[in-house]
């Protein structure tokens, strides 16, 4: 889709866990982690607490424990791609 090029830095559109995150969250100046996933959302389950939830957006958190999730456009064909920022971790604003 044209976007997620790597230009700098060690994280992009392949990388995992945190780093993966925070690529999504801050790509196009923050305006892709809201964006939907297309095709209604990815069956997610958590990470940090195991409850099964849909992620709807690039950038989504477990409904049940806050834990933050992502997946990148390239990628977010597949459940099994979503990655986890970790336990406690807090989305930078804006
Ligand atoms: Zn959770």
């Amino acid at each position: 889709m044209g976007c997620c090029s790597d230009d700098g830095g060690n994280a992009g559109p392949f990388s995992e866990g945190n780093a993966l995150v925070e690529f999504v969250a801050q790509a196009h100046g923050g305006g892709l982690r809201n964006q939907s996933i297309p095709g209604g959302g990815l069956d997610a389950v958590c990470q940090g607490c195991g409850a099964g939830f849909t992620l709807t957006t690039f950038v989504g958190k477990c409904p049940t424990c806050g834990g933050v999730h992502a997946v990148s456009p390239p990628r977010c064909g597949d459940a099994a791609n979503i990655q986890f920022a970790g336990k406690g971790y807090q989305l930078p604003e804006g």
